[in-house]
This record gives C-alpha cells, structure tokens and sequence, in this order.
C-alpha cells in the first residue's frame, strides 16, 4: 500500500470523488454499488452510461455506437463530455464514484485538469485486484438485471429466486461480453492501459491497492477503512 503523505486531498469543494478501477471481473460494479450506498455518493459507470445512451438513442449514444459495436474505446472528447455533464448533475452534488474511467492515461491527464479548473480533484483511487486467472472464471457467472443494472453472481452473489432481479422480478441476462471467449479478449486490451492508469496516480501516492478476491463485503469493509484512516 501507499503512504499517502498528508492524507487523502479534499475537494476544496468538499465533495468527493473516488475511483474505482480493476479489470472486468474485480468486482468493481458491485463494490461501487456498496460504497455509493454507504457514502451517499452516485455511482457513474461509463458502459452503463454509454449503454444508456445506446438505448435511448440520444446523439451521445449514437456518437459512441460504432465505437462500442467493435468493442473500441469511444473517444476521448466524448467520454470526458459525458462525464463532465454527469458530475454537474444535482445526484452528484455530494461526490461520485467514477468506474470504467479514466481507462487511459490521457483520459487521466485531461480528468485531472478538467477537475482542476473547477477547483476539484480526486480523493482516492481504489485498485481492486484479482489474478488474470481467476477472473475470467467469475465473468463468466455474472449475470445483471435488465431494468435496474444491478449485478448478481451465480455463485458468490446470487438473487433470492435464482435467474430473477430482486428488487424488479426481471429475469437476469448474461451480457454477451461477459462470454469467456470475449472477456480474454476483452483483458487483453484492457490490462495494459489500466496498469498504466493505476501507475499515473500510484505517482500522486492517491491509490489504496485492495485484495478482490476476499470476500465481498471485507473487500467493501477494507475500502471503507481507508477511506476513514487515510489508510
Ligand atoms: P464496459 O461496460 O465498461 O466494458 O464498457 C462498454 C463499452 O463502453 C466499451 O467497450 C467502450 O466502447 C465504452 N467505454 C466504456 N468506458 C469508456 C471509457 N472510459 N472511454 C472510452 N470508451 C469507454
């Protein structure tokens, strides 16, 4: 773990944003899920968001369709649009928890100086990491609610009445990138980018490197502690 010299920076706007990075797999959507209910902060997931877009057919999501059918990164500009416009929501007034983005570093560099010229940066990146090989296992068990996004998995983190959401009665869908011929292909382009993402911040001393194959909610709980101690 890093030291984190002074302590994580506050926002001199007093609100908070964290980020949560790790490969698909970590657990990242339902850790963001816990930590948004626990800090009161709104979870911005950038597939989600894209995919929202997507469904509704707004210009964002035709922008980004092209990009997001041949599994490419959308544009940089665009991302940090769609971002931007997020966090000036009202839901984000108290913070938020970015995931799935910054996945470059040059997304990184330009969060960082947009942040900045608002008088904000960020407090915290969580790093939650699990070995290459486990990870293509867990994607292959999780299975997500159509209509809310919450995400379940078959075996750690199944829904009361198997293959139905719990809070909306959906019945669950396996995304067709969470396949396990997709998801290599899927780590094979992400790792790369995202080592060097964590890197970039690893040089702020602003990331808490956490163990994701414990438990769910000790991973949640360890997250939490350093958040209250500056770990
Ligand atoms: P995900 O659900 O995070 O795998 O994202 C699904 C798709 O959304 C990706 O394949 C990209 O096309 C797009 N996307 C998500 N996050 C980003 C990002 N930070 N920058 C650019 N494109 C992104």
């Amino acid at each position: 773990m890093n030291a984190p010299g002074g302590g994580p920076a506050a926002s001199p706007t007093g609100r908070r944003i964290l980020l949560l990075v790790g490969p698909v797999g970590a657990g990242k959507g339902t850790q963001a899920a816990a930590l948004s209910r626990e800090l009161g902060l709104v979870h911005l997931a950038s597939g989600n968001l894209f995919r929202q877009a997507l469904r509704e057919g707004s210009p964002l999501g035709e922008q980004a369709r092209t990009y997001m059918e041949h599994g490419d990164l959308v544009p940089d500009d665009i991302t940090i649009q769609m971002f931007m416009h997020e966090l000036s929501q009202p839901a984000a007034a108290r913070g938020a928890i970015l995931d799935g983005f910054p996945r470059t570093v040059a997304q990184a560099g330009a969060l960082d100086q947009t942040l900045s010229e608002r008088g904000e940066g960020i407090e915290r990146v969580i790093s939650i990491e699990v070995p290459l090989d486990d990870l293509v296992a867990r994607v292959a068990g999780r299975r997500v609610c159509p209509v809310c996004g919450t995400p379940y998995h078959v075996d750690s983190d199944p829904p009361r009445v198997p293959g139905r959401c719990d809070k909306e009665g959906a019945e669950l869908q396996q995304r067709d990138d969470d396949r396990p011929d997709v998801v290599r292909a899927r780590l094979d382009k992400q790792i790369r980018p995202m080592l060097e993402v964590i890197d970039y911040y690893n040089r702020k001393g602003i990331v808490q490197h956490v163990d994701g194959r414990q438990p769910i909610s000790a991973v949640t709980e360890e997250i939490l502690e350093g958040l209250r101690t500056g770990w």
